[in-house]
């Protein structure tokens, strides 16, 4: 039996029934930022993997670091345990954030839980019981049960696990556009730390892109205010920075673009350039001394895979190429690049509104219902994407050649052509 019927017969997709209800691509291979399928054709790579493989496929330095680590020690438990590769990292990211306390993990979802549970044992630390957090409309901060919970009531899947969830309190997203007027949000937002200060431990966002609740680009302003309320109230800021981390806005941070620290910050996605599954939360000195010093004294929390060596040695390499320094200079073509192609979608009906910064590009339709079509023509013509819902975007891997970028950009508006013209 060949393998695509064992995976019929046996794997679950994200999203997905099983079988899957649409054809999934077999992949073969990748190099670079092309993906290669089993019956022979190559797609561009418009997705970066999710977000995460910055630096392309198949880097031979990031392969090395990998193999290099397998043949020393691809894992030991992190419990007791110390290991060079880790502290290494660590350091690293904390000078690169300007934080301190770096706790490793495996995913991003699991950062987030472990960012909620830190924010509460910190203001537990302090003798307050502060159980709550703010978050803002169309926020998405990961599919486990407590990070969920923080992402958008009305556009994730609350409505499914609904009354098991904690019910968290939601404020005005601020409104789309990096130099929009925000007053409004600001507002809402400045009433919602009034109303519930007494029982608010965190404030986790997106810094300046919502992803995956809706793509949407917004004034770094709403931030500065965010930070100067967070400090007012002492409820900590929680910077989800595991899409737009690691210069995927233009900026390393995307709290960078407001000069502001988070209490709390959250990585993922990009940090192992995509190689290996790792997250981390990192904070600043002043909550791990808080929780350090209290009763309790520890962070209660030990993945088994926690700081595995494998990843961090990867994760070190990605960084070491990050400060070699070209990332910054791509971003930025990338960016002019985006924003000349994406023009050309415009003046079409069924387009709403085309954005893009750093290394996203989005286009957001009037309707929902086309992102399927829009994903097959794309591969039919040798681009891979995957858009959901009413958006049709694009985060590329930032090596990517100009004439690639420039050849999904069109593909995907030819796709949304074709659907118009039908
Ligand atoms: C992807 C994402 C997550 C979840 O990360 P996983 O590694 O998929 O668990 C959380 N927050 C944001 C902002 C994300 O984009």
């Amino acid at each position: 039996m060949n393998w695509i019927e064992l995976d019929r017969q046996h794997v679950w997709h994200p999203y997905n029934s099983l079988p899957s209800k649409s054809d999934l691509l077999s992949v073969k291979s990748t190099d670079k930022t092309s993906i290669f399928l089993e019956d022979g054709r190559e797609l561009i790579d418009g997705m970066s993997s999710w977000w995460s493989c910055i630096h392309g496929y198949n880097h031979p330095r990031l392969i090395k670091a990998i193999k290099d680590q397998a043949d020393i020690m691809p894992h030991i438990m992190f419990g007791g345990i110390a290991h060079e590769k880790a502290s290494i990292l660590a350091s690293k990211l904390a000078k690169l954030t300007g934080l301190n306390s770096v706790f490793l993990c495996d995913s991003g979802s699991v950062s987030v839980e472990v960012a909620l549970k830190t924010a509460i044992q910190y203001q537990e630390a302090k003798g307050l019981k502060k159980y709550k957090f703010i978050s803002l409309e169309h926020a998405y901060h990961g599919d486990t049960l407590a990070a969920m919970s923080v992402c958008d009531p009305n556009n994730s899947m609350h409505s499914i696990y609904g009354s098991y969830l904690p019910k968290h309190i939601f404020t005005q997203a601020p409104e789309l556009g990096f130099t929009a007027d925000c007053s409004s949000s600001i507002k809402a937002l400045e009433d919602t730390f009034l109303k519930h200060e007494k029982e608010v431990a965190g404030f986790i966002l997106e810094p300046v892109v919502q992803g995956a609740g809706g793509m949407r680009i917004y004034n770094p302003e709403f931030l500065r205010k965010a930070r100067e309320l967070c400090s007012k109230y002492d409820i900590l800021l929680i910077a989800d920075e595991i899409a737009t981390g690691f210069g995927h806005t233009g900026k390393m941070f995307a709290c960078d673009w407001a000069d502001i620290k988070p209490d709390i910050m959250t990585l993922g996605k990009g940090l192992t350039g995509g190689y290996m599954t790792m997250a981390a939360m990192i904070t600043s000195k002043e909550v791990s001394d808080t929780i350090s010093n209290s009763n309790l004294g520890i962070l209660m929390h030990g993945p088994t895979f926690m700081g595995n060596p494998l990843a961090c040695s990867v994760a070190i390499e990605s960084l070491n190429l990050l400060e070699e320094g070209s990332w910054q200079k791509n971003v930025l073509n990338i960016e002019k690049i985006f924003k000349e192609e994406l023009s050309y979608a415009k003046e079409l009906n069924i387009v709403k509104d085309i954005r893009n910064i750093g290394a996203i590009g989005v286009i957001e339709l009037k309707d929902e219902s086309k992102a399927q079509e829009i994903q097959d023509y794309c591969v039919e013509h040798g681009v891979w994407i995957r858009p959901f819902g009413k958006l049709i975007y694009s985060i590329v891997a930032y090596t990517i050649k100009d004439e690639d970028l420039r050849r999904i950009i069109k593909t995907m508006i030819d796709a949304i052509k074709s659907i118009e013209t039908r």
